[in-house]
């Protein structure tokens, strides 16, 4: 089975959030149990890109607007990263340092989607399945659909991934003609509320939808950014897989990036070299409970909670705990964090920016990684953390839902709470006091979470069912 992937992001090419750990990791573990699978994404200016070698395997042109874009397909030459790897050239548009924030996003990926289908248009043998992540390439089911031009791919079967469905692409109906020519009747599957939806034209022409966890599947249904009667009426041919993790990259044992390596038999000492090494670079102190965050400083995370919830906790355990945040995004959120560190020097730090290295320092250093999510897809730093034997304290949202069990339930390792709020959250972290101090009991929990299967392989033999279905 051939399978071309189309995302935004992929690491280590160019990363953002976790879409890019799932297409780093899901085509390489297709590949390895006999698929073949490929990757298609923009050419950023990134240090992958710059670093590494590649050829230009196909050259053509779009027009958006008014605009003739001549575009380059690179392939990456020495399959470092287990798969073919395709980055789409556009000179203007998508050759930028980042991946997305710019004010013509919408016209850089709908240019980037086009580019795709004009060069899979010219494949000899088409692949069997073209999978689609997030809105990026949300268009993309439908033009393979409805545009003239695209005729010849019709028949491929496509799924569309949403990874997560508050960010949807919108345009206005202004930017109509950057889309090939379709017959005009059919623009209601472009629509919603008035505007082009990508994330709602993926949805309604692909040929299946997943999510990345079946609690999340269940959750868009009554809450997702204005798109809860699509989910509900297009339910039957949604699924959910959870994402796996890279245990070429995720794992303790092997992890050049952390200053001791550990298994299960040594978890306790190899976390322990770790936790001082981190403690001193931030001023922190060692013998203490370490409670971290790691992820984009926006809403959507609980971020924002985070002063208050540890002005709470340090008041009322009279500082007992220590507190590491590494995160970047809404810059009210990132004052926030900053100006807390005025108040409690001691017992709480903050590195604001994104650090692929200090995560995975975290992730082996840190007693407990605190996830305060109001929206959680499936979320990929819990099953990090359990992999690193460090316990997850999250909110019992989507994917956290599915992959962490409270402590107190049977067979359970994690902390899990209810409501999004200071109280709460604080609840749920002073329950890990006693935790703390019970070493017995924390080493029995580290274990139990270090044993759990969060490989692909699982999540790999699902897609597969999947295609298989489709075909
Ligand atoms: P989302 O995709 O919503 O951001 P996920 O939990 O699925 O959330 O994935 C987040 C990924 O991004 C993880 O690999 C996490 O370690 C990483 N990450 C997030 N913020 C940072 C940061 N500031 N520095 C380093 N890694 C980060």
């Amino acid at each position: 089975m051939e399978i071309l992937h189309i995302s935004a992001e992929c690491y280590p090419v160019a990363k953002v959030g976790g879409l890019a750990d799932v297409v780093g990791a899901l085509p390489k573990y297709q590949n390895k149990f006999g698929d073949i699978a490929k990757v298609a994404m923009p050419c950023y200016k990134t240090n992958f890109f710059e670093k590494n070698n590649f050829e230009i395997v196909h050259e053509g042109g779009v027009w958006t607007g008014d605009y003739w874009r001549h575009f380059n397909v690179f392939k990456e030459k020495d399959n470092k990263l287990g798969f073919d790897l395709y980055l789409i050239d556009i000179p203007g548009l998508l050759d930028r340092g980042k991946p997305y924030g710019f004010y013509d996003d919408q016209e850089r990926f709908t240019a980037f989607q086009k580019a795709v289908l004009n060069w899979l248009n010219s494949w000899a043998d088409l692949p069997d399945v073209v999978h689609c992540h997030d809105h990026h390439s949300g268009l993309i089911p439908f033009m393979m659909t409805q545009c003239f031009q695209y005729q010849r791919l019709k028949e491929i079967p496509t799924v569309f991934t949403i990874h997560n469905a508050q960010y949807q692409g919108w345009m206005g109906w202004d930017k109509f003609s950057w889309i090939p020519a379709f017959d005009n009747w059919k623009s209601g599957l472009l629509d919603w509320d008035n505007n082009i939806n990508s994330m709602a034209a993926g949805v309604r022409c692909a040929w299946s939808v997943t999510t990345v966890s079946c609690g999340y599947l269940e959750e868009i249904k009554s809450r997702a950014n204005g798109l809860e009667n699509l989910f509900q009426y297009e339910a039957g041919k949604c699924v959910g897989i959870v994402n796996g993790i890279d245990p070429e990259v995720w794992n303790p044992k092997t992890d050049r990036q952390i200053v001791a390596n550990y298994g299960l038999q040594d978890v306790t000492s190899g976390k322990k070299a770790n936790k001082i090494a981190l403690c001193k670079q931030f001023g922190l102190n060692p013998r203490k409970p370490l409670v971290s965050f790691i992820g984009r400083a926006v809403p959507d995370k609980g971020v924002d909670l985070l002063p208050e919830v540890i002005d709470e906790v340090c008041n009322e355990t009279d500082g007992a705990f220590n507190f590491l945040v590494l995160g970047s995004g809404n810059p009210d959120i990132e004052w926030g964090l900053k100006q807390l560190r005025k108040k409690y020097k001691d017992c709480y730090n903050v590195f604001v920016g994104y650090n692929e290295k200090l995560s995975h320092q975290i992730y082996a250093g840190t007693d407990f990684l605190l996830m305060p999510s109001r929206v959680e897809p499936c979320g990929l730093n819990q099953l990090y953390s359990l992999c690193y034997g460090s316990i997850p304290i999250v909110s019992s949202v989507g994917g956290l839902k599915d992959t962490v069990v409270d402590f107190g339930d049977k067979g359970g390792y994690g902390i899990r709470f209810l409501w999004v709020e200071p109280w709460d959250i604080s609840r749920a972290i002073i329950r890990g006091k006693e935790l703390f101090k019970n070493h017995q009991k924390m080493y029995a929990l580290r274990k139990r979470m270090m044993k759990i299967d969060c490989s692909w392989t699982k999540a790999v033999k699902e897609y597969s069912n999947l295609y298989l279905k489709l075909k």
